[in-house]
């Protein structure tokens, strides 16, 4: 049928690819592309012809309008970002939303994404979970970033994108705004030949992390959710506060 089609693809690993992604990529008019280059690496390996376009941050704009009115003379467009889940940190989300407004079908292809794979391979609770995406790459805004992420209801598990240069930084900010002993999981490498789960308090993986020469890869980055026995410094230090005046009284 004519519309658009948000496409998964692999975050590592080709296998990861639908049969219905492939027919769909295949028989589309074209692949609107975060990055045709890399798309094509994929569309080599699977033997796929369908001609493709860049659709990628700086020309979302003009580039959506093109697409809507390819779309409303029928085509069957299908949008793809490097890797993973178009639209989830990903370009994809405001040519969706055109096209929804322009009445045009929208249809989800679904498919591998970084944070739900290592949500569910992380051993933390999957019941409520909140994703950020990526913190500000700047030091200041990163910090009142996860300050006002502390604030959030307990009970939920964060999900955060984080660049492998800056995994340390990262660590050393959740400590300080958390605590020494707030469970973290660092997923590595995703579905790759070296995917790595580090779990444990981020004191420690702190430290584990510290010893190695560089870290590299991709990393998805989790908070256990805190629990009432898990308090924040920042609790911790109220807690403290009242039993002292309750001692007193
Ligand atoms: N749209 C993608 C998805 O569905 O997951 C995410 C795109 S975002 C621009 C890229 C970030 O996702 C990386 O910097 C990393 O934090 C995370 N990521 C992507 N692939 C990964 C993998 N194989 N392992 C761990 N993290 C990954």
């Amino acid at each position: 049928a004519p519309g658009l089609y948000l496409v998964a693809t692999p975050i590592g690993n080709l296998e990861d690819i639908t049969l219905r992604a492939l027919r769909v990529l295949r028989t589309a008019d074209r692949i609107a592309c975060e990055d045709t280059r890399q798309t094509q690496k994929l569309l080599n390996h699977f033997e796929i012809r369908t001609p493709t376009v860049s659709y990628h941050m700086h020309n979302e704009g003009p580039r959506t309008e093109e697409l809507i009115e390819q779309l409303k003379q029928g085509a069957r467009i299908a949008v793809v970002s490097d890797a993973g889940t178009p639209g989830i940190a990903d370009p994809g989300g405001q040519v969706a939303a055109a096209a929804i407004a322009a009445g045009i079908s929208v249809f989800p292809i679904p498919g591998a994404n970084a944070a739900i794979s290592a949500l569910i391979a992380s051993g933390l609770s999957t019941e409520s979970f909140t994703f950020h995406g990526f913190l500000p790459a700047k030091a200041g805004q990163r910090k009142t970033a996860l300050e006002a992420l502390s604030q959030l209801p307990h009970g939920t598990t964060h999900i955060l994108y984080e660049a492998p240069h800056r995994i340390l930084e990262t660590l050393a900010d959740i400590e300080s705004v958390f605590s020494p002993n707030q469970q973290v999981v660092i997923a590595r490498e995703v579905t790759k030949l070296h995917e790595e789960f580090l779990r444990g308090p981020v004191s420690n993986l702190r430290s584990q992390l510290a010893t190695r020469a560089t870290v590299r890869g991709e990393i998805v980055l989790l908070l256990s959710p805190t629990a009432a026995e898990n308090p924040t410094a920042t609790q911790r230090t109220s807690i403290a506060v009242e039993v002292a005046a309750l001692m007193h009284s």
